[in-house]
């Protein structure tokens, strides 16, 4: 192909630098081909409707390198391109919203300098949520159990229960700090209260689900990333008022899904070796005074 450089007009050589800003490293995988492996290694079909497009670059463009993190923070895109990786797999939305609807935020600053970095810089980002969850094992729960450590504790999958060994809240807030060091973990409950069988709703599955999984009477305590705290929150505190015994810990939403994305670059490495696959951490964005 080289040979034939010289015939093709400038405006093609400009307009093909401009497009790939980075060295072409020449292995020709396109983000195209990267969404037909992930694809064809799903236990689940591509759904029609689903949250999981491009939200920057095209499927058309080389990859160069890939970072999977928990959600494309401007921070976290910085760190991708410092290291080569051109696209981005983010399991929650780059533009705030479940949708990545740009509408409600037209001409806002941030959402401006946002989409300039990732132009500018020839960045490709995917959202990976749906299918990632949908596929089995769910991969974000397998990577947080992972993290956890809790694999010979499944009693069941969605609904997602664990039976420990018995322990209390307290001791069981404080070995989930020690997992999770940055977290700035919050808890309901007792405690001194007894337990060993854990709920798990990660991320932000919202109150029916969370409110669900706290009915059961094989869940003690109910773990979770997120949740509107007149909702779940309160249904715990009412619960407990009426005798129950029952407890929630917020591991914050971040938190309670990353691991999903270290195991999603793990699994990637599986069926793309052309080029480096790396997890890169949004990270807890709670400080506690
Ligand atoms: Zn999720």
């Amino acid at each position: 192909m080289k040979k034939l450089l010289g015939l093709v007009p400038t405006a093609i050589v400009l307009l093909h630098i401009k497009a790939f800003p980075q060295a072409p490293t020449g292995n020709n995988l396109t983000a195209a081909e990267v969404l037909q492996r992930i694809k064809n290694h799903l236990t689940v079909e591509w759904q029609a409707e689903t949250v999981d497009t491009f939200k920057g670059g095209n499927p058309a463009m080389d990859v160069q390198g890939i970072a999977t993190t928990f959600l494309a923070t401007l921070e976290v895109l910085k760190m991708a391109h410092s290291q080569g990786l051109n696209m981005v797999i983010t399991h929650e939305p780059t533009y705030y919203n479940h949708f990545d609807d740009k509408e409600a935020l037209k001409g806002d600053s941030v959402l401006k300098a946002k989409q300039r970095f990732i132009e500018e810089h020839g960045m490709i980002v995917f959202r990976f949520h749906d299918h990632i969850h949908q596929t089995a094992p769910d991969g974000i729960y397998k990577g947080v159990v992972r993290q956890l450590g809790w694999q010979a504790y499944e009693e069941t999958q969605r609904p997602y229960t664990y039976s420990l060994p018995p322990t209390n809240l307290e001791a069981l807030a404080r070995g989930l700090q020690n997992t999770f060091p940055s977290a700035a973990i919050r808890v309901v409950g007792d405690r001194e209260m007894d337990l060993s069988k854990v709920g798990l709703v990660l991320g932000a599955a919202g109150s029916a689900r969370q409110i669900a999984s706290l009915q059961r009477e094989d869940v003690d305590v109910l773990i979770i990333g997120e949740t509107h705290e007149w909702e779940t929150v309160e249904y715990v505190r009412d619960a407990m008022a009426t005798g129950r015994k029952k407890a929630l810990v917020l591991l914050g939403h971040a938190i309670s899904e990353e691991g999903g994305m270290v195991y999603c670059a793990d699994w990637l490495k599986g069926f793309i070796t052309e080029v480096p696959v790396r997890f890169i951490a949004a990270g807890d964005p709670f400080w506690e005074p």
